[in-house]
């Protein structure tokens, strides 16, 4: 692992709500210096940010009371950003069942809680271009509709993309700082190295 090229980046959690300390701590086995974002101002230090799994719903009502909605949109036009479950509801352009307005960066269409309630939280293999790697699904979203030829699959589940790419951005709708597996921390990290 690159760790020593990587260290002087700056990643950003954005820590509003939810689970963003397990981001922190993949990050820094990943090599690189993550710091909590709390404010607009936290966020223009970031060469890089992750939006973490929580309660969409909770998250995008903070962002918006914080302010904190034209800034990540301005983000995103220069730098990365992995929104991981609730995260990738947050990044959306599209959410079917949800009572808000997401911030439109990944052009995906998504439905909250897509696994149904039998199955609120499970494991399953994920099929990545590398090989395998195990992903914690917790009432994770599913996407539904792909909205621009942009979108890239990178990781699926029964043939359903379950990680995908746009441009800089990433999105999982499972959990990938749950596992011990770097995988996506790793390469969302080399996105933001270029
Ligand atoms: N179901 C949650 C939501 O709608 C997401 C769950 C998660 O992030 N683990 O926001």
């Amino acid at each position: 692992m690159p760790t020593e090229e990587y260290k002087g980046l700056k990643i950003g959690v954005l820590a509003l709500q939810g689970a963003f300390n397990k981001h922190v701590k993949a990050l820094k086995k990943v090599g690189v210096t993550p710091f909590l974002v709390k404010t607009s101002a936290d966020l223009f230090l970031a060469d890089g940010l992750i939006i973490p799994g929580g309660e969409s719903t909770v998250m995008m009502r903070l962002i918006d009371s914080m302010r904190m909605r034209e800034a990540l949109q301005k983000f995103s036009q220069k730098k990365p950003i992995l929104g991981t479950c609730a995260g990738l509801i947050v990044l959306a352009k599209e959410v079917q069942n949800a009572p808000f307005t997401p911030l439109g960066i990944l052009s995906v269409s998504v439905k909250r809680n897509g696994f149904g309630r039998q199955i609120a939280s499970h494991r399953r293999a994920c099929q990545i271009k590398e090989g395998q790697i195990e992903g914690i699904f917790i009432r994770a979203p599913r996407i539904e509709n792909v909205l621009s030829k942009a979108v890239e699959t990178l990781g699926t589940v029964d043939h359903e993309a379950v990680w995908i790419q746009e441009g800089v951005h990433m999105g999982t709708t499972f959990h990938p700082e749950l596992t011990e597996d770097l995988t996506i921390h790793t390469q969302f990290i080399g996105q933001v190295a270029k």
